[in-house]
């Protein structure tokens, strides 16, 4: 035997125990984006470097130290795995001027790549719903978009998840600000650390997203950006409160809220539980006006969110929401000669009536047929001998015991298929 190949570290495998975990997710989303009229748009896992680079922003810790980057050996472009979805779905949206009939609710999901450290709650590989409303200028749409994260929790039973406001205000109004910060960095030099000492002056605000826990009480006592809101953005703002006020939505506003990208401008937000550790922000996002513009469009106002999918997960597992796993309807179980090839037959006639049938393959006694049958968690074994095959019958018995179900409903029963599938559609 040849020596095993191990998985990329930080790069998970999703196992079929928790796949009716992941199914609910996605359920749930599906129904959730479709209730706020948002369509589905799929990018690809590949971009060019540069497209990042530009949007995100140079001096920030994904495109400093996170990016999968390589150099197509074919061609020689540079090419980047997509470390979140913004700058793609904006990207893919001027290449088909989809904003020319008017703006547009797009929602994406899948898999995002970053080389960060592997712990609980951050991975090399990654899961994020996004969505993305382009073409408003707000606050009614940031509203929606906050409005509608507070139904998927309620939606997928999660708890304990609070919302932290801030606005970054106008590109004037954060370079008064910036100003300012870079005076108090600079009267604290001796406490910064070695990220901060090479950002205070290429990217100031990105010390206030740091998370080394020695930065803390120092990032608490700098200048507030709130302090220095334009007209503009303070109005917005004012009007997302009242709105979420409005909307019985609870938020806290933390002046050091920054987010660890630079595209970000005006409100941003991000939802943050203590149930998980250090990684507990589940979701994030805000404006980008100038985003469009930046990487070559027609200029648009826009705003969007991203979630960590396996974020929201852990938290679901950890706050003891339960998920009903998928079991088959029925299970059939056949020996004998006639009985294997009518199986089959059964098989395909109660799928035909819409159900979820597992056909045992493998072959084996009766007993272990029925060990296995019990094993899937089915509701019901369909029973098959030659006997049952020569008379175009089957044996319908029931494996989990219903509270209230009359006796006779429990025993094994000899029937024609459609008498079956009534049987086994009826709970
Ligand atoms: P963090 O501060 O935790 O590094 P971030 O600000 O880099 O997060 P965003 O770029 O805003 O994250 O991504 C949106 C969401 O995606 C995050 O709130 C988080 O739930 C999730 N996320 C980001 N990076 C990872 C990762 N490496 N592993 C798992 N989830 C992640
Ligand atoms: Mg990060």
């Amino acid at each position: 035997m040849g020596k095993t190949v191990q998985g990329v570290r930080g790069m998970n495998d999703v196992l079929p125990v928790d796949a009716h975990r992941w199914a609910f997710f996605e359920d749930t989303v599906r129904r959730w984006v479709r209730a706020y009229g948002y369509q589905a748009i799929r990018m690809p896992i590949l971009e060019r470097t540069e497209l990042f680079v530009r949007s995100i922003g140079e001096v920030t810790d994904i495109v400093e130290k996170e990016m999968y980057t390589f150099k197509d050996e074919l061609n020689g472009e540079q090419l980047t795995l997509r470390p979140e979805g913004t700058a793609s779905c904006v990207r893919a949206v001027i290449e088909h001027n989809l904003l020319y009939p008017g703006p547009q609710r797009l929602w994406y999901w899948g898999p995002m790549f970053r080389h960060e450290r592997p712990q609980k709650g951050r991975y090399r590989q990654f899961h994020q719903i996004g969505v993305e409303a382009l073409g408003f200028a707000g606050p009614d749409i940031d509203a929606e978009h906050i409005v509608m994260c507070a139904r998927l929790w309620r939606e997928l039973g999660l708890r304990d998840i609070r919302l932290e406001l801030n606005s970054l205000g106008s590109a004037e109004a954060r370079a008064r600000y910036r100003g300012k910060l870079v005076a108090y960095l600079e009267q604290h030099a001796g406490e910064l650390d070695a990220d901060a000492q090479r950002r205070m002056h290429s990217n100031p605000l990105r010390v206030l997203d740091s998370k080394n826990p020695q930065m803390q009480a120092l990032i608490a006592g700098a200048p507030k950006l709130t302090d220095d809101l334009d007209g503009e953005s303070a109005a917005a703002f004012a009007g997302l409160q009242t709105s979420l006020r409005a909307a019985g939505i609870d938020f806290v506003i933390n002046p050091r809220l920054v987010r660890g990208l630079d595209y970000y401008n005006g409100t941003v937000f991000e939802w943050v539980t203590d149930r998980l550790g250090a990684q507990g922000t589940v979701c994030a996002g805000g404006r980008y006006d100038s985003l469009v513009e930046q990487i070559g469009g027609k200029p648009a106002p826009a705003c969007g969110f991203a979630m960590g999918v396996e974020r929201l997960l852990a938290l679901m597992a950890e706050t003891g929401v339960a998920v009903a796993e998928a079991v088959p309807d029925a299970y059939i179980v056949r020996q004998g000669d006639a009985a294997v090839p009518w199986g089959e037959q059964v098989a395909e006639r109660l799928r035909d009536a819409g159900l979820a049938v597992v056909l045992h393959c493998g072959g084996g006694s009766f007993k272990s047929q029925m060990k296995k049958a019990d094993a899937s968690g089915a509701r019901y074994a369909v029973i098959i001998g030659d006997d049952e095959a020569q008379a175009g019958m089957l044996a319908v018995k029931a494996l989990r015991v219903t509270a209230g179900a009359a006796a006779g409903q429990q025993e094994q029963r000899r029937v024609a298929l459609p008498e079956a599938c009534e049987i086994i559609k009826s709970r």
